[in-house]
């Protein structure tokens, strides 16, 4: 069952996770013995096994350091890489007594960046106290007879996107749509929604990066806010189509990944380049929506970094409506609580592949990297996108098709 009330995003995806239907179990089950590598084995002690054969679970070492006392190094995919190191496992007992033990985190070569939380269900996620000393997480556990999961973020794997979409799209008018392949097989879908006479298209994409979790929950909010069906919504998706992108990484997700697919690209910096299959899927399907009339008029891209910040195009750049993103946060930061900064940053990165800055170039359209910071409060990303989504939804209605279509000045025809 769908949720669309205005609870808390994170209340939606466990509410949601919690009605599991049996292709989703299928999916995890495949999953889960193709995660079953060696290195597990290596993290099984005496008293306590730590554990990774699931969907996103990430450590590549284990090391006992004493009686109770180890140590988890997580290593990136490969390298060059931004430093983001990724840690999920199961944590069982393997004694029948209760033991407190106390666990290591560290990166390989990075200092830490996500929070320890632990899970006793995988869903349901409560933050753990912990130290850092030298570079790595300290944290204590006591260890019951029940298995638990210790993760950097909530764990939001590809059975969650599986569930969720085929959910909305049952519940909404939006369709499910294959979009491709990824490397090993995984399925990369779309949630579209289009009516032939509609020529307006927003284009929303999400998990470019892996263990971005704060931005995947923003978009889940976001997305859900789109689907409503209220008059807004209504007035909004009869005059534009919809395209949705909420996972293109989940080989990257499956694996637990820093930042890159399994071919170890950052998809953040092969836009315009188009090496991967990920990114040539929705080259693909660029090509082949954006004929006749058919144009993009704004886009979003959800990721996660240290702090809320929203990276626009400037409003000088040659891109239609000139000052559209400019404003429209102007109205989001004018309709969130105070308590929230809307931090909008104008800049371009030419020739470095990513996303906005490919769109700008190709189409002339604004679009937006959408932050959200690691540890920004749940609910309040919830508000936020929630918000966003409204105030976007106005926004885009108030702007006259014509004024969507870039006309270069006629200095910039010299
Ligand atoms: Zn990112």
């Amino acid at each position: 069952m769908l949720i669309l009330s205005s609870s808390a995003t994170f209340i939606h995806f466990v509410r949601i996770y919690r009605a599991p239907k049996s292709v989703v179990a299928a999916i995890a089950l495949a999953v889960l013995s193709l995660c079953f590598s060696t290195s597990t084995h290596a993290c099984e002690f005496k008293n306590v096994h730590f554990k990774t054969n699931f969907e996103a679970g990430k450590i590549d070492q284990c090391k006992q350091l004493s009686e109770n006392q180890f140590e988890l190094l997580s290593k990136p995919e490969n390298r060059p890489i931004n430093p983001s190191p990724w840690y999920a496992f199961k944590v069982v007992n393997k004694s029948t007594e209760n033991q407190q033990i106390s666990i290591i985190i560290k990166g390989e070569k990075a200092k830490p960046r996500y929070l320890p939380k632990m899970s006793i269900d995988g869903k349901q996620w409560q933050a753990l106290p912990f130290d850092i000393i030298d570079n790595a997480i300290h944290i204590n556990v006591q260890l019951q007879q029940q298995d638990f999961y210790i993760a950097g973020q909530e764990v939001i794997d590809n059975a969650f996107y599986a569930q969720w979409s085929q959910t909305l799209a049952k519940e909404s008018g939006f369709k499910l749509q294959a979009l491709g392949m990824s490397t090993e097989g995984r399925g990369i879908d779309a949630l579209v929604h289009s009516t032939p006479e509609n020529k307006e298209w927003l284009l929303i994409v999400g998990r470019q990066h892996p263990p971005e979790i704060t931005g995947a929950l923003a978009l889940i909010s976001f997305v859900q806010e789109l689907a409503t069906q209220q008059q807004l919504n209504t007035d909004f998706l009869s005059r534009f189509n919809v395209m949705i992108i909420p996972n293109l990484n989940p080989d990257g997700v499956a694996n637990g990944n820093w930042r890159h697919n399994t071919k170890g690209a950052d998809l953040n910096r092969d836009w315009g380049k188009f090496t991967q299959v990920e990114t040539q899927q929705v080259q693909a399907w660029l090509n082949k929506t954006l004929v006749e009339q058919q144009r993009l008029v704004f886009a979003l891209d959800f990721h996660s970094t240290q702090q809320d910040i929203f990276y626009t195009m400037p409003s000088d750049y040659a891109v239609a409506a000139p000052t559209f993103s400019e404003d429209w946060l102007k109205q989001l930061k004018e309709a969130t609580v105070s308590s929230f900064t809307v931090r909008p940053s104008p800049g371009t990165s030419p020739g470095r592949g990513v996303f906005k800055q490919f769109l700008a170039d190709e189409y002339n359209i604004h679009s937006i990297t959408y932050e959200m910071g690691d540890n920004t409060n749940r609910e309040l990303i919830t508000h936020v996108a929630q918000t966003a989504a409204q105030t976007l939804m106005r926004k885009m209605l108030s702007v006259e098709p014509e004024q969507f279509i870039y006309k270069p000045s006629p200095s910039d025809l010299d």
